[in-house]
């Protein structure tokens, strides 16, 4: 067992002479036995990271160590590392007990017992025994995944890197396998890095989630730290399904002002953006209050319309025209029986305590919104990564 550290890890790929910054001064420090998620939009970085720490890209500088060893200088199989690939990569003409032993018989001293003994145990872990003389064509994609973790499973390896391993499955086996491989990757303890694209799986499994954007690190921290303190507009709207709402205001003192609308900040938050005349207010579709009265003398309070219902069962989710807008500008979640008509009129309330702002030209984030009890936050945090 051993933590992974990568330090100023830089990865410029030549494009027909043109220089393409994949992964730019890269700083990740993963503990030993922790589950770091890797998470960014197509094209961010998350692959190449993963390719350089197995060996399958070399790092064009920084370094790559596991424990105190650097291995950026090392053949992949001589880095104790197993990686499980989003296609699965299992041979079509062996069976899953073949596909599991193969590794071990070329790259370890195991005799044959042992290697049996071994995949049988891995096959057991993962539910999949009686599959062991069937080939990969005989299995569902659920179970063909269980066979590419098994065959990771069974070298006993430092690091596990997993690239995308279930986006081949199907909504509801997806849900099912994350429970899976949580459980899994604690009961094994082995330091693990996995990457995807969807922030769903990055809230729900990272102990701690990295989120890249352009080849550069956002944020890493937990997921209620990335979700509630985000460090920068980006991981804000990243993180949430509906997204974010965000807008772009004028500061006028105390005062937040665009066309379709004012907003004044309390004092104490308002000393967040002194010297700032470009601020972004971001609030998220659970936290805005919906009034069905417009009362024009409420301080705060935003007339806004009605525009479009979508039913999501136990919540639905509301967009909303403020002030003169011509089309939606506003998400909000409300509860599932709440009726809202398309073209009713209504108030909207950002609670001041809700509410995030970022600057304006830079996206940084410099007033996160205030929870009401910060231990608590930290609690779900370790208790998710428990
Ligand atoms: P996705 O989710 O789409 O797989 P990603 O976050 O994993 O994306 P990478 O595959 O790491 O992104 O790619 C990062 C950047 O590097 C992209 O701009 C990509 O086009 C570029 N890139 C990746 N591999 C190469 C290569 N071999 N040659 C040139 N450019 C590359």
């Amino acid at each position: 067992m051993a933590n992974l550290t990568l330090s100023g890890t830089t990865k410029i790929f030549d494009d027909g002479g043109e220089d393409i910054v994949a992964v730019n001064d890269l700083d990740l420090d993963i503990e030993d036995g922790e589950f770091v998620v890797l998470v960014g939009p197509s094209g961010c970085g998350k692959s190449t990271t993963l390719r350089m720490v197995a060996g399958l890209d070399t790092p064009t500088s920084g370094t790559i160590s596991i424990g105190d060893e650097p291995i950026q200088n090392k053949r992949p199989q001589e880095r104790d590392i197993a990686m499980v690939f989003q296609s699965y990569a299992l041979y079509p003409h062996m069976t899953v007990r073949e596909n599991m032993s193969f590794g071990l018989e070329e790259s370890t001293d195991m005799d044959d017992d042992e290697i049996r003994e071994t995949v049988e145990d891995a096959a057991e872990t993962l539910g999949i025994t009686e599959l062991l003389d069937r080939k990969p064509g005989a299995l569902s994609g659920g179970q063909q995944q269980r066979v590419a973790l098994g065959r990771a499973i069974v070298r006993n390896p430092e690091v596990f890197l997993l690239d995308e391993p279930l986006s081949n499955l199907d909504a509801k086996l997806r849900a099912q396998m994350r429970t899976e491989l949580q459980q899994l990757q604690n009961d094994l303890g082995v330091t693990t890095v996995y990457v995807t694209h969807d922030q769903t799986e990055a809230m729900t499994m990272g102990d701690r989630i990295a989120i890249l954007d352009g080849g550069e690190l956002q944020q890493l921290g937990t997921p209620m730290q990335c979700y509630h303190e985000p460090a920068n507009v980006f991981v804000a709207g990243f993180l949430g399904e509906p997204a974010m709402n965000f807008f772009n205001l004028e500061r006028d003192g105390d005062l937040l002002v665009s066309d379709a609308f004012r907003y004044e900040l309390p004092s104490e938050i308002a000393t967040a953006v002194d010297g700032k005349t470009d601020v972004t207010l971001g609030v998220r579709p659970e936290s805005v209050e919906i009034t069905d009265e417009v009362d024009e003398s409420e301080h705060n309070l935003i007339p806004a319309t009605v525009d479009v219902v979508e039913p999501h069962g136990d919540e639905n989710a509301v967009h909303l025209r403020l002030g003169d807008s011509d089309q939606a500008n506003l998400t909000v979640m409300v509860d599932g029986m709440r009726y809202l008509a398309s073209g009713q009129d209504v108030g909207v309330r950002f609670p001041p305590d809700a509410i995030h702002l970022f600057d304006g030209a830079t996206g940084e984030a410099l007033h996160n919104r205030e929870l009401t009890n910060v231990e608590q936050v930290e609690e779900i945090g370790t208790a998710q990564s428990a």
